[in-house]
């Protein structure tokens, strides 16, 4: 008598996230044939009395061979797949040679992984007014995907994307989606083993995804969501309305920031938010050190969380504390001493719908901070100082943005007390800077432009003197990039490490580079002046990271770096060393503007 043959779809992970009616085969099961590291080992506990077979490393032929060597012995086999059978489960070819043997078969659906990340993520892939299209597909890879069908064609739609098996070069992945139109602020999402234990979600925007995704060091077993139905209605969309309303622009968090949390949940929830951070390291208690997916974890053992936090609160800029507030609180107490110096905290909940700003919210950058956590995690920032409520300027907070020194300090404690007095405020400084910081603010009117670096806040009496130095933008590319793709490239290194578009004074290049469009089209756009340097001089510049290319090709040691320093002038320095993004390097250099 033969057997049965059965393909069951054993879900996302979870092991409760089977059918009722593959669980039931599952147990009836003499012989499993299961589909590697993605199928839950704890589902295979089911099939109590059956024997496995590992298809990871099989062929074909060899899979084939056990099904029906099996199914004629009179046994019932089951064919595990993960997620559901029927997208990238390779079922297709199974099913055509059990045909042709004239062997039946059934086939049971499964949750798929893409229903597991919509679930983890939250979302509604079809939003109405969005988006009412889900396209699933991946990027090409070993299999080819038909030319039709290529990543450019289908993104080009605007419907929400879900791509299997794409997650190894998100760098590559993103480019073609920016190729294909859309904008870089499209929200973007990575969930890592959807429903399992260890499961990771990186929100982001094609702009910077695959940073995120690199940073948290995430490799396979991803699904990854596009589209504008990942910005969820309400407090998220509010902080956008109020962005536009203001002006606001959001500036990010710079620094190391150290994330602790007791308990699993909030290891998890921490290692969410530090996959969206430039630099963070994870503390978790010992016992989860195995459950946490990144890189950069370090443990600590059970009951030593305060010791832990006071032998590292020197050696990081911000705490992100995912627990309670009271415990926080109470081991602040012991460690904070002025505004100053101490480092900024931040506590979230354990769900990340709120993220308090607790210390050193301005000068420390805390209130930032909190904005990029509720961002993050799709949460809300609870901010208390007042200028950020009232939307007031915060001229310290100003100055640590800008990069610039302070040469009066003594005035910044009556300049801000005066600022929320609503007491009128003149200021001399560029006109670039102030269009973008201070114009919006009716109490802030601009006395006198300069272009010396030098800016002054005059205000109830008293002054306070910024210093800026004069940063150059230094750019090496191919011949026949186009503006947009260096406009791309500098907006990255921009963000990552700092810096607005008002902070640049001009843009420098090589001689070569007089008469690359791409790169003129772009200065013109930055309205900001151009200028070239010979490779002589360029060789002598002391530059950090030459480049072999450039001197095959063109004989010049450097380009971006090399043009950055000469152009900032004498006393000049490296601020943002070479960036290579694809065709484009960019680099910034600062110099004193007294000393040009
Ligand atoms: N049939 C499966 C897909 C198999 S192809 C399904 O329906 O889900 C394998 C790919 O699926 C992986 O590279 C990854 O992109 C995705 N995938 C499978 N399980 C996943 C999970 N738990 N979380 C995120 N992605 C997963």
């Amino acid at each position: 008598m033969n057997g049965t043959i059965t393909f069951v779809g054993a879900g996302p992970g979870d092991p409760e996230l089977i059918t009722l009616k593959g669980a039931r085969v599952l147990r009836e099961a003499d012989t499993v044939v299961y589909a590697g590291s993605l199928v839950n080992e704890k589902i295979l506990e089911l099939a109590d009395h059956a024997e496995f077979h590992n298809s990871a490393k099989m062929a074909l032929g060899e899979v084939l061979e056990i099904l029906m060597r099996d199914y004629r012995a009179g046994k019932n086999v089951v064919r595990l797949h993960t997620g559901d059978p029927s997208v990238y489960g390779a079922v297709g070819e199974q099913f055509r040679e059990l045909d042709r043997a004239g062997i039946p078969y059934t086939v049971i659906p499964g949750v798929s992984s893409v229903f597991a990340a919509a679930a983890a993520l939250q979302t509604e892939l079809t939003m109405p007014g969005i988006s009412q299209t889900v396209i699933l597909t991946r990027d090409e890879g070993r299999t080819p995907v038909p030319e039709k069908e290529s990543l450019e064609s289908l993104a080009a739609h605007g419907s929400t994307l879900c791509l299997f098996l794409s997650v190894s070069d998100m760098e590559k992945l993103c480019g073609k989606l920016l190729a294909a139109g859309r904008p870089p602020e499209t929200a973007a999402a990575v969930v890592y083993r959807a429903s399992w234990e260890n499961e990771v979600i990186v929100r982001g925007t094609i702009g910077d995804i695959a940073r995120k995704v690199a940073e948290a060091g995430i490799k396979r077993q991803s699904m990854i969501v596009i589209g504008d139905v990942l910005r969820k209605e309400g407090a998220l969309s509010k902080l956008y309305d109020a962005d536009f309303a203001t002006g606001y622009r959001h500036h990010r968090f710079r620094g190391r920031v150290a994330l602790f949390s007791l308990t699993r949940q909030a290891g998890l929830k921490a290692a969410e938010i530090a996959a969206g951070l430039a630099d963070a390291v994870l503390f978790v208690p010992e016992k989860y050190a195995g459950d946490m997916p990144r890189l950069r974890t370090r443990t600590f053992p059970d009951g030593k969380f305060g010791d832990t936090l006071a032998e590292n609160w020197h050696s990081f800029d911000a705490f992100i504390f995912v627990m309670a507030a009271g415990i926080v609180v109470r081991r602040l107490a012991e460690l904070c001493k002025d505004k100053k110096t101490d480092p900024a905290a931040v506590v979230c909940d354990e769900k990340g719908s709120f993220a308090v700003s607790l210390l050193s919210g301005h000068l420390g950058g805390g209130n930032a901070l909190a904005r990029d956590v509720a961002r993050i995690s799709g949460g809300q920032a609870v901010i208390t100082t007042a200028s950020d409520v009232r939307d007031l300027p915060a001229f310290d907070v100003f100055a640590a943005e800008h990069h610039c020194r302070i040469e009066t300090p003594e005035s910044l404690t009556p300049v801000a007390a005066a600022v929320v007095d609503r007491e009128p405020v003149s200021v001399e400084m560029s006109r670039r800077l102030f269009d973008a910081e201070l114009a919006r603010y009716s109490t802030v009117t601009l006395h006198k432009e300069r272009e010396d670096g030098v800016i002054l806040i005059r205000t109830g009496g008293h002054e306070l003197r910024l210093r800026q130095p004069r940063f150059v933008l230094g750019i090496g590319c191919r011949k026949g990039v186009s503006a947009d793709r260096i406009a791309e490239a500098v907006n990255g290194v921009l963000e990552r490490f700092g810096f607005f578009p008002e902070d640049l004074t001009t843009i420098a290049s090589a001689e070569v580079k007089k008469e690359e469009s791409g790169l003129l089209e772009y200065a013109g756009k930055m309205n900001l002046p151009l200028e070239f340097y010979p490779a002589d001089a360029l060789n002598g510049a002391p530059v950090k990271n030459p480049s072999e290319a450039a001197w095959k090709n063109l004989g010049i040691r450097s380009v971006s770096e090399a043009s950055a320093l000469l152009a900032a002038g004498k006393n000049s320095r490296l601020y943002v060393e070479k960036q290579r993004c694809g065709d484009v390097t960019v680099a910034i250099a600062g110099g004193d503007v007294d000393e040009i």
